[in-house]
């Protein structure tokens, strides 16, 4: 499609646009009493107006009910979970038992890793990413010295860091499984970003997995970025794990639970350790308070404690806005949006003679809803320009920001009137 820079043209592409009543499901916050052009849904999604109804039917049945409600309620607690098996596994392509909600995500990557790390004196390595996010980083670190004093493995040798090659912005996955090769027999685990937070990139999990199992070593995706964002094929791919939080693209608040995707391999495995508590236990023994563990077969048998439900009310109401639309309607507005907001980026540094560079992958297959632009010799200012007048980006530091045009709640005419902004706050700036 020729996009142009127009207002009557993004006006046109949201009448074409199935999805562009969907904003009306979202709560956007106020600038200058106009309702914000928000970009980091990736960082933190948009309330839904359904979310409060949820939390509401908690809190009355909480109120009416007490403790009968685990039993009682118009979704009874004790099994609330079980509710997003299958609108959850559709978003992740997994089967119904291969996906669970609990706790948040770096505590389940570190119980995930209690299963899926196993090193021994001579399979030790972890394969991750150059520059993975600060959390996994520490959790790869405190994973390993968990393990080092019976192991007498060193940090420097166990993780193993993707690099960039000189001069270019994303991973080449070619050297990624160049690097699966080499490390080869000392593999323990292969664990990276599905999609890469700052750059945005999209790792091509198929390709990685299968490599990664080839030698020997099991592998695991952070999808905290991918989670509602780009297609997955758990299952398919033969992922051993996952988990991700519903607080970015999944739209469920501040902090909110986790999801999890074990692989139905592993079901049966009762090799694997895990850390155990009584909401993985056998169902329909659970209140007998048998003193041996006995797992739910699936990804429900890593569960520890009974589920925090204010918490999974949001998230299912995000679910089921998911359900609704499907993962497919999704990815298709998702790929127009964010080429139009490529397209607005290219046309503005034009206009102003600035050097923007969009270090996320161009090919629609290596990205999902977010551009990270380079602003050289453009600086913070810009950023604090755009929040005054009503754009909500996110600042990375030396100079990065960050767009993530969210198909549920963004729209065309969005991505135009961004592009006057920040070419009017370029232009001010160099009037100063
Ligand atoms: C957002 C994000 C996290 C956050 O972890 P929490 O445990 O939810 O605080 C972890 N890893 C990646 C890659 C992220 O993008």
């Amino acid at each position: 499609m020729i996009f142009e820079n127009t207002l009557e043209f993004a006006r046109q592409l949201d009448s074409q646009d199935l999805l562009n009543k969907y904003q009306e499901e979202f709560i956007f916050p106020q600038v200058n009493g106009k309702k914000v052009i928000y970009f980091t849904g990736n960082s933190l999604g948009l309330q839904p107006k359904r979310t409060k109804s949820y939390v509401d039917e908690v809190m009355d049945d909480w109120a009416n009910l007490a403790v009968e409600g685990h039993f009682y309620s118009q979704k009874p607690w004790w099994d609330y979970h079980e509710r997003f098996a299958q609108p959850l596994s559709k978003i992740v392509g997994a089967l119904p038992s291969e996906v669970t909600v609990m706790n948040t995500l770096t505590v389940n990557l570190h119980l995930l890793m209690v299963s899926f790390y196993r090193p021994t004196k001579s399979r030790y390595k972890i394969i991750c990413e150059e520059k993975a996010f600060p959390s996994d980083q520490y959790m790869f670190q405190s994973q390993v010295d968990f393990h080092s004093h019976y192991l007498g493995i060193k940090l420097e040798d166990t993780i193993v860091e993707i690099k960039r090659r000189e001069g270019e912005h994303n991973i080449r996955v070619e050297d990624v499984l160049a690097k699966i090769e080499e490390v080869g027999d000392e593999l323990a685990l292969v664990l990276i970003g599905g999609v890469n937070y700052y750059t945005g990139q999209v790792f091509d999990m198929k390709t990685i997995t299968a490599a990664g199992q080839k030698v020997g070593a099991y592998v695991g995706w952070d999808l905290a970025h991918a989670a509602g964002n780009v297609r997955l094929e758990l299952h398919d791919w033969n992922v051993d794990f996952a988990a991700w939080c519903s607080y970015k693209y999944m739209n469920s608040g501040p902090g909110n639970a986790s999801g999890c995707f074990i692989h139905e391999n592993h079901h049966n495995n009762s090799e694997l350790p895990r850390f155990a508590g009584w909401w993985g236990h056998n169902k329909e023994r659970r209140f007998k308070m048998e003193q041996t563990f006995d797992p739910i077969h699936g990804a429900d048998g890593w569960q520890i404690s009974n589920l925090p439900i204010l918490s999974l009310a949001p998230y299912l109401a995000s679910v089921a806005l998911f359900d609704e639309i499907g993962m497919d309607a999704i990815i298709q507005k998702r790929d127009r949006i964010t080429s139009y907001l490529e397209f607005i980026l290219q046309e503005i540094d034009k206009e102003v003679d600035s050097s923007f560079e969009i270090i996320t992958p161009s090919h629609v297959l290596e990205r999902g809803s977010q551009l990270s632009v380079l602003l050289h010799g453009e600086g913070r200012s810009l950023f604090d320009y755009l929040m005054k007048n009503g754009v909500i980006t996110d600042w990375r530091e030396p100079n990065v920001i960050r767009l993530a045009p969210v198909p549920l709640y963004t729209s065309y005419t969005d991505m135009y009137e961004f592009g006057q902004i920040l070419k009017t706050g370029i232009l001010n700036k160099r009037q100063l």
